[in-house]
């Protein structure tokens, strides 16, 4: 049974490939979220074929929801024979932009020694044809499988996925009863099992000062000077306790096993005049924007508090020291329970097709899944797909083949142990 359903697969390999170049060649570029709807209805026309039922859902009021971009999304959905549990697959459809350094067409999708290269064909839209044909192979191996089988495409996962699976996951679509199983076919790599992600915080810190002639800076108050001694104590004080907190959990790479504090971006002082000399003034704002991700082991409290704790400090010990500092974005880490069934039965796949365990992993980024276990209070939810991690938002961005047709084989292997309950 099992090797007619791998072989069934192996036959689909040229329509994978197929599906896969149509995808990337519609260039579903976010922000700002170019050629969303054609995109989704793409997947929804080649779903219908097969017994789905396609609904499309429009972020309307949505962040970045315009008629000039509209945010659409496209759910389909297929009853099974008699009931039982729901698999759900999500792709974000969105791609970031190429950016520089290509030597094919980014938008292509040109095939080369057993790879298909293209902006998005390893993130994420291999893993979502590799999906696409595990379901289809599926449903003609086994006709009558009990349950129903989902497939999304959905919009803003580079952006945050708020006009996509946070919205979709709001109005019910991954809650029970609706849906019990959810595999986000993210690249990971084909072995491995992606239990969740490591936390977020992103601020934005200011410090203040007085504006004044620039010749003569003591009558004013340098902000500069005052995010820069901020900086040093970051040097001093919180980088070295970051390196020295280890997580339990098994994110990779190796290096994002701790705790870490990336600088975004940081700017003071206007950058010139109107005739293109520099300002000669003294800055009286200077604005940096900090992302901290953090490990299960702490708490978003402590986390900021490590921050403020240090701005308070220089309150105290630094003569007119002034800040603000604001909130941007804040994602609890999350990590599925490796008991789980989705976890269990994508991971005995992955051994029966590989030949060889599978990885249980963490990311050391966020994606999706945070939206459908804090909205849509599901915990039966990985990530797994086919894409090798390091290549996602690279130039010349690829796919290997052979990995999107093992992909495809866990994948339509786990949903029929998942829908017909026998669990391995
Ligand atoms: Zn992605």
């Amino acid at each position: 049974m099992s090797d007619l359903l791998g072989r069934r697969i192996e036959a689909k390999r040229e329509d994978l490939v197929a599906l896969t170049q149509d995808l990337v060649r519609i260039p579903t570029v976010n922000p700002p979220g170019e050629a969303y709807r054609p995109c989704a209805e793409f997947i929804g026309r080649r779903l219908s074929q097969c017994g789905f039922e396609v609904s499309y859902h429009r972020a309307e009021g949505e962040i970045g929801d315009s008629d000039r971009y509209p945010r659409t999304n496209v759910v389909a959905r297929r009853e099974g024979r008699g009931p039982g549990p729901c698999v759900h697959f999500n792709g974000h459809i969105d791609v970031v932009a190429p950016g520089e350094g290509w030597t094919l067409d980014p938008f292509g999708g040109e095939v080369r020694n057993g790879k298909i290269y293209g902006r998005g064909t390893c993130d994420m839209k291999g893993g979502l044809a590799a999906a696409v044909v595990a379901v289809e192979a599926l449903l003609e191996e086994v006709p009558d499988l009990p349950g129903a089988l989902e497939i999304s495409g959905t919009v803003d996962e580079e952006s945050g996925g708020f006009g996509g699976v946070a919205y979709l996951a709001r109005k019910g679509f991954f809650s029970k009863p609706r849906v019990d199983h959810v595999i986000i076919p993210e690249p990971l790599n084909v072995d491995r099992v992606c239990l969740g992600h490591r936390g977020v915080w992103w601020a934005e810190i200011e410090t203040k000062g007085h504006i004044a002639h620039g010749s003569m800076p003591f009558l004013g108050d340098c902000a500069v000077r005052h995010m820069g001694a901020f900086l040093s104590r970051l040097e001093s004080e919180l980088y070295p306790k970051l390196a020295a907190k280890r997580t339990e959990m098994p994110v990779v790479p190796e290096g994002a096993r701790q705790s870490t504090l990336n600088i975004n971006s940081l700017h003071g002082g206007l950058q010139e005049g109107h005739d293109g000399l520099p300002a000669p003034l003294v800055p009286d704002s200077c604005r940096m924007v900090i992302d901290r991700r953090f490990l299960i082991e702490e708490s978003l409290e402590v986390v900021k508090q490590e921050v403020v704790g240090i701005l308070e400090a220089m309150r105290e010990d630094r003569e007119r020291f002034d800040y603000s500092i604001k909130d941007l974005m804040e994602v609890h880490p999350l990590m599925t329970d490796a008991d789980m069934p989705v976890v269990r039965s994508v991971s005995a796949e992955i051994e029966k097709v590989l030949g060889r365990p599978a990885q249980h992993i963490v990311s050391p980024g966020t994606y999706d899944q945070k939206h459908v276990t804090r909205i849509g209070h599901l915990k039966d939810c990985i990530a797994y797909g086919p894409g090798i991690l390091d290549l996602a938002h690279q130039p010349d961005e690829f796919i290997v083949i052979d990995d999107m047709v093992a992909s495809a084989k866990v994948m339509a292997g786990a949903a029929r142990t998942l829908l017909t309950g026998a669990h391995a």
